[in-house]
């Protein structure tokens, strides 16, 4: 997956914010990983182009690409967490439990959970985050080849 970095420094700065070269580090390790990083692996990797580079402006530029929705979050086992580059303006994610792999996808069908959910705890659903798990293609291909073997 790649970003578009005008557009990144476009929407940062409607937010009065700037792409400095601090967060610019930040957007190529996660744009040049094949897979998801965590906060640590994004502050290694993009050291290399920025040694100046703290974990705390990391974290907080994690915070606005974030919000702005360049970037997905990942949630892992515990309290790990670990980000991709957005492919959609709203997308969800897949991950896979083999390999870890994250693969976005657009179906949204939520209507009938958020209902759900708003008549059984009373909040007024504003947002949602959704995260599926399974067995990529990929995977799945080299397994059925391991028992056909
Ligand atoms: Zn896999
Ligand atoms: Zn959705």
């Amino acid at each position: 997956m790649s970003l578009d970095t005008a557009q990144v420094s476009a929407e940062l700065s409607a937010r009065g914010l700037r792409l400095t070269r601090q967060r610019r580090a930040v957007l190529d390790a996660i744009a040049a990983a094949p897979c998801s990083l965590s906060p640590l692996q994004v502050y290694d990797a993009a050291r290399e182009q920025c040694p100046e580079l703290g974990l705390t402006t990391v974290y907080r530029t994690l915070e606005v690409l974030d919000e702005i929705g360049v970037l997905r979050r990942v949630h892992g086992h515990g309290h790990c967490e670990s980000f991709v580059p957005a492919a959609t303006a709203h997308g969800h994610t897949v991950v896979c439990d083999a390999c870890g792999r994250v693969t976005e996808f657009t179906a949204c069908d939520m209507d009938a959970v958020a209902e759900a959910a708003a008549r059984e705890t009373g909040y007024r659903i504003t947002d949602h985050f959704l995260q599926l798990s399974g067995i990529c293609s990929r995977c799945a291909h080299s397994a059925g080849e391991r028992s056909a073997g």
